[in-house]
This record gives structure tokens, sequence and C-alpha cells, in this order.
């Protein structure tokens, strides 16, 4: 959380500008800060430029159904998702909830309602990420405030560097097969842009100042996948 306890950037992505305006009053007013956006896609970027603490996500959006856009967020953050519908049907509920969202609220609701389900998710999204930031010889990953830092010094990771050298310090030792990188950190788990893997290895060798021909914690397997180790 960017500021105070309980107080949270609060990302709204949401078509309707009548009930955008009135989310951003009810937040606002309870010191939140808020961004908007009236569709997916530029929802998305904001996410991704501008991480959140909490997402309010309209399922019925122009340009794309919010439950493949809440998918999409999966793939990119962990971001607590508080999912405001007029769909009141319990499949419905139930879906949505399994597709990643963390809460789910009923069209129309009360803004004391809304700001319970907020610190709510706030509560359990502090308490899931306690965990210890991972160390890997001059490396280390703190998954919780998404920090990576190398000697010292804070890396500048884009959010699937940062995720993919996530994953791989939490199974630093291990060989980990491109496959399952896809599967894992693109949450592609049936395969497809292979490329996908090397390039963004690529980028991530740059940012730790190595490369594949003259490895330090990266070290290509060949045939098999990738493996990071504390530098010998
Ligand atoms: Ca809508």
């Amino acid at each position: 959380m960017a500021y105070g306890p309980g107080v949270a950037d609060v990302l709204i992505i949401e078509d309707d500008a009548t009930i955008r305006t009135a989310l951003v009053r009810a937040l606002s007013a309870r010191e939140h800060s808020t961004m908007t956006s009236p569709n997916a896609l530029d929802g998305l970027q904001s996410l991704v430029d501008h991480r959140p603490d909490v997402v309010l996500l309209d399922l019925g959006l122009p340009d794309l159904d919010g439950r493949s856009l809440l998918a999409m967020i999966r793939a990119v953050s962990e971001v607590p998702v508080i999912v405001i519908s007029a769909r009141d049907e319990g499949r419905e509920i139930v879906s949505v909830l399994d597709a990643g969202a963390d809460d789910y609220l009923v069209k129309p609701f009360a803004a004391d309602q809304l700001e319970a389900r907020i610190r709510a998710v706030l509560r359990r999204s502090t308490t899931d990420r306690v965990a210890a930031p991972v160390v890997v010889g001059g490396l280390e990953v703190d998954v919780r405030s998404r920090v990576a830092r190398l000697d010292g010094k804070d890396l500048d990771l884009s959010p699937k560097e940062f995720d993919l050298l996530a994953f791989l310090a939490e199974h630093a030792g291990e060989v980990v097969a491109k496959r399952e990188l896809l599967a894992k950190v693109w949450n592609q788990p049936y395969g497809g842009a292979d490329k996908t893997v090397d390039v963004h290895l690529h980028w991530l060798r740059r940012k730790l100042g190595e490369s594949a021909d003259e490895p330090v914690y990266l070290h290509r397997v060949r045939g098999v996948g990738v493996k990071l180790v504390p530098p010998s």
C-alpha cells in the first residue's frame, strides 16, 4: 500500500460514467486515491503502469468481457480484484471468484459496503504476502513490495521480468523448463510462443549484467530450460 493503513490506490474499470463518478466520489471521501478506465484494455494498461492496491472491475465492458480481463489481470498481477456487476446470479458469482476475483459486489451497493470489502481484501492481501524476500547470492527478490535488488541496487524490471525472476528465484538451484515458465509466469499451460520466454530471459540477463554465453545467475540448461544459481 502506498500511503497509510486502509488508504489505497484504487483502479476503477467501469464504462458507465455515472457509476464511475459516484465511485470516485465515494472513495475519495474515504481518502482513497482513485484512477479510472472506461474500458478493459485501458484498464489493463493502467494496472501495469500504476500498480494499484485494489481493482474494482465491472463485468460488462465495451471492448472485452470483464471475465476475460480478469484472466489477463491474473496473468500479470496478484492485485486484489473486486468485481462489481449488475448480474446477480449465483453461477456468475462463483465463476468470477473461480477465475481469480477476490470479492464480488452486486450493483447497486452502498459506499460503506464497498469500503468494508476494500478493507477486507487489503487485509488479506497484506497477510498473504508476508513472505520474506528470496535471497540468492547478491540477488534479493521481494515479492511483497515487488522490488528486486542486485548487490543492493534496485533493478528496473518490467512486471513480467519481475515475475520471471521471482519464479526462478523461488526455485533457485532447480532446472526450470520453459514450458513451466510459460504455464506459471504467463498463464499459458498449453505452450504457445516459446520465443516469449527466450526474449524475456534475454532482457532479464541484460538487466542482471550477464549474457547466455557468460552466465552469472541465469544458466541455460540445453534442451531443458534454465536454472538460477548463486554466482560460483
Ligand atoms: Ca458496464
